[in-house]
């Protein structure tokens, strides 16, 4: 970052704060490799000698695990040194579920002016980049589901309603509530595609419009908070945990994608239908799935990166934990979507199942990036869809078919990612080797955690 580029930012500030009339302040935001969003938070006054300077945060904070404990890895770690928060000034939003607050989200920045090689949100922008420079685009969209819980003054999970799954009981029940959470979010500016009652107790699901990726990680980030501000202020409290009860169904936090090609006269055409390939797929759109198929395994180091996470994904919870895929298939890792005849070339996508909320989104986006980028490269396919549930199937016929379990441990997962050379190539020794430093301090955490022990130390945290 030179001169001129700090004075544009400042410039773009000073523009802005007229528009930020009565607001306190603005929260700078980014999610650590826990998938924890920090802050540091300036009064409105001083927006313009952050945008310039940035805001000092600690780099020891990428080694932070779950529970605020700090490890060390072979690139952080320790107390000393100093990181620039720079806000995304075009993504400064108004938060409407905090009265008087703004959220922005950051590139972390070193003191030297150059990007921080751990600032996720960058690593994705570069992805995003390197799929352009080849003529390709991605949109992509969360689905994020959280579990309600009254606040009984302690850390238990109490579910804020009783209605079935998908009851309209449950709408009944908290319709002042979830009407307060559609108006905070339409007000924030989020565009919410449908909101419903999910099958655990007290859990609730909502999916937003698919956006480029970066602004798809921004609003999940963006959503998750509103949700948790809103649910604070009626007396609830929001886990976006992967595993809230030990013997129940678990929070998902599914990515859809779709890869696009810029056609000149067309424009962007959704290589996920009207091709020649299973399904409607084109051989590109077939290809980048495939990349990411191929390499799920390590994948979910950073899609379900935490302990809790492995006692979500058990076969037949629609989890997705077999590495295969499936036309609507919710019990395959990726479930291919095509949208009701006639919308495909909107609607058409894949649906990365097994990953959770307690992914940093930039970095679960940013290894999907590059994994399909690969997939585009090797001219990958993939193999035979799966039309069942694999847990019905025989082991003889699960093997016929090539379709293997999942990691089922985050041990596993680590090991896989760190033999990954697309991941290394794309996210680079530093992130590899801290997110493995990060996973392998979560491990010992819980070495010897009961899953009700594990669930209870977990709830609150993401
Ligand atoms: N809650 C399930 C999960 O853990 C997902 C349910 C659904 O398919 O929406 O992923
Ligand atoms: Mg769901």
């Amino acid at each position: 970052m030179d001169g001129d580029e700090r004075d544009r930012m400042a410039a773009h500030a000073a523009r802005l704060v007229p528009d930020l009339e009565g607001l306190a302040g603005v929260a700078l935001g980014w999610v650590d490799t826990s998938g924890i969003t920090r802050i540091k938070t300036v009064p409105v006054p001083r927006l313009e000698h952050a945008a310039r300077w940035g805001v000092g945060m600690a780099p020891c904070f990428d080694v932070f695990l779950l529970d605020d404990s700090i490890v060390s890895g072979q690139y952080i770690g320790g107390p000393v040194g100093d990181l620039r928060l720079h806000p995304d000034l075009d993504r400064l939003v108004r938060l409407a579920a905090l009265p008087g607050w703004a959220w922005a989200p950051v590139t972390r920045y070193t003191q030297e002016g150059t990007v921080h090689p751990m600032d996720s949100r960058s690593l994705l922008a570069r992805e995003v980049e390197r799929l352009a420079d080849l003529g390709w685009s991605v949109r992509g969209a969360f689905e994020i589901e959280w579990s309600l819980s009254e606040d009984d003054g302690t850390d238990h999970f109490v579910p804020a309603c009783k209605g079935p799954a998908y009851g309209m009981a449950r709408l009944s029940e908290l319709s002042g509530y979830l009407r307060d959470l559609l108006e905070a979010l339409a007000e924030t500016g989020v565009s919410i595609d449908q909101l419903h009652p999910e099958y655990a107790p007290g859990q609730y699901e909502l999916s937003f419009a698919a956006e480029d990726p970066v602004g798809a990680a921004d609003t999940a980030v963006l959503i998750r908070e509103t949700i948790r501000a809103v649910s604070l202020d009626h007396g609830l409290v929001a886990s976006f945990s992967p595993k809230v009860l030990a013997d129940s169904v678990g929070n998902g936090g599914h990515i859809h994608l779709s890869l696009w090609r810029d056609d000149p006269v067309e424009g962007p055409v959704n290589m996920m239908t009207g091709g020649h390939g299973p399904f409607g797929l084109t051989a590109e759109g077939e290809a980048f799935a495939a990349g990411i198929l191929g390499r799920l395994s390590a994948l979910l180091a950073i899609g379900a990166p935490t302990v809790s996470s492995y006692l979500r994904l058990i076969p037949s919870h629609w989890a997705g934990v077999y590495g295969c895929w499936g036309l609507e298939n919710r019990e395959a890792a990726m479930r291919l979507v095509t949208g009701a005849i006639g919308d495909r070339g909107r609607a058409a996508n894949i649906e990365i199942k097994c990953f959770d909320e307690a992914a940093n989104p930039y970095l679960a986006l940013a290894g999907l990036l590059a994994t399909g980028r690969a997939g585009l490269a090797a001219k990958a396919s993939l193999p035979e869809p799966i039309a069942v549930d694999p847990a019905s199937l025989s082991d003889t016929d699960r093997i016929r078919l090539g379709i293997e379990l999942l990691p089922e441990s985050l041990d596993e997962a680590v090991a896989a990612f760190e033999r990954d050379d697309v991941l290394a190539e794309a996210l680079g020794p530093e992130v590899i080797d801290t997110v493995a430093t990060v996973r392998r301090g979560e491990i010992a955490l819980f070495e010897h955690a009961s899953p009700e022990q594990i669930t209870e130390s977990t709830r609150w945290r993401h």
